[in-house]
């Protein structure tokens, strides 16, 4: 297959447009013509141009041959001038559009590292660790580089082979048949596993899998104001790559244990605050034992009613976010007395009569008795 297009006319660029040019020149088109997206009968053979084009002049190597020679012989057998040029790494099928567009796209020859698990631990913290940060040791255990033969499969001293299967270059071609046709990709050899080299005598610690399992402890830095279900991660702090890829990371997995007195409610510190009917309509200072050992004076206004929630300003947890703190929120509870001693009774009894006005004046029938109010609507609606 030989090609002699102009691909800076396909893709509607200058012939100096930098690599940035070509890239969003490309993408835009791959996405107006990809043959998925877009139903015209000629879609596939744009989408096929434009990758054509967009796969030579994304290479240094490539462009600068295109550009001498005015076109690129993509034929295996072709014997194009210049340096082994077979199409390989360029004819992409559609795996590799789609590389191209999240912007993963090597113009092949991809090796085999591969980048190491993510590992989930769980670890339990106090309310107070929760509010104030905390730095806590973690026993793990992880897939490490194996320390024998520090990752490259051989016991040491012993020497490895050329592998077999690609002559030693690590990657091997394949031919994969895809609706655009016929193509060839480079892929990491799977005997040597894009070494290169064959082990002889295996690394009698990771019997050549070049890792090891290691339990270590781990620091966890937990900062203040995380809540419960939160995880920290730990970057790089995960199992070790393989091939030299780089480690996964550490996801630690916050449950905070709850606190006789306090809630949160994101930064704000909440508690219930129970009030007996005298309290409530005295008004009281209550003393709050905080988290960091300190007592907060707390004023209760005379007449709170049930239900009310107070707030103490910037005496909460730190925001994780903005790092300014939340509030002291008491919830307020008034108790009435269930069982009274005589004398009880007797200043209830007094006060029951004393506080009747009051009583009216909340009632929803102006000044009226609500069990009068009641009686009249009942009798209204008899008649
Ligand atoms: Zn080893
Ligand atoms: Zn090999």
């Amino acid at each position: 297959m030989a090609s002699s297009k102009n691909y800076y006319e396909l893709l509607g660029i200058p012939k100096d447009a930098s690599e940035e040019q070509v890239r969003k020149a490309f993408r835009s088109l791959a996405m107006e013509w990809h043959p998925d997206r877009n139903r015209s009968t000629d879609a596939e053979e744009r989408f096929k141009e434009i990758n054509e084009a967009y796969q030579v002049l994304i290479d240094p190597s490539k462009r600068q041959m295109y550009d001498q020679y005015g076109r690129v012989d993509i034929d295996p057998n072709g014997g194009f001038p210049g340096r082994g040029f077979d199409g390989s790494d360029f004819q992409g099928g559609v795996g590799d559009i789609f590389d191209a567009f999240f912007g993963g796209f090597g113009g092949g020859g991809q090796n085999d590292a591969s980048r190491g698990n993510d590992i989930q631990y769980a670890m339990t913290i106090t309310f107070k660790e929760a509010a104030f940060g905390v730095e806590k040791e973690l026993g793990i255990t992880r897939n490490e580089i194996c320390s024998t033969c520090n990752g490259d499969l051989a016991a040491p001293g012993t020497s490895t082979d050329k592998c077999g299967n690609c002559n030693g270059a690590g990657k091997v071609r394949r031919a994969q048949n895809s609706i655009f046709g016929q193509f060839v990709q480079v892929i990491a050899c799977n005997v040597c596993r894009g070494r290169g080299q064959t082990v002889k005598t295996p690394c009698p610690t990771c019997k050549a899998s070049g890792r090891e399992r290691q339990t270590r402890n781990v620091m966890v830095n937990v900062p203040a104001g995380v809540e419960d279900g939160m995880r920290v991660r730990l970057s790089g702090e995960g199992d070790a790559g393989s091939s030299k890829g780089r480690a996964g990371d550490m996801y630690v997995t916050l449950s905070v244990k709850s606190h006789p007195l306090f809630r949160r409610e994101k930064e704000h510190l909440v508690f219930d605050l129970p009030l007996n009917v005298a309290h409530a309509a005295l008004g009281k200072t209550i003393e709050v034992p905080m988290l960091d050992g300190e007592t907060e004076e707390f004023v209760v206004p005379a007449g709170v009613q049930s239900g009310a929630v107070l707030r103490k300003k910037g005496k909460g947890v730190r925001n994780l976010n903005n790092s300014r703190y939340g509030d002291l929120v008491a919830l307020v509870t008034i108790i009435t007395p269930k069982q009274m001693g005589a004398r009880t009774r007797e200043l209830f009894d007094e006060l029951a009569v004393s506080l009747e006005v009051d009583e009216e004046a909340h009632s929803p029938s102006n000044g009226k008795s609500w069990v009068r109010k009641l009686k009249d609507v009942l009798a209204g609606e008899n008649c």
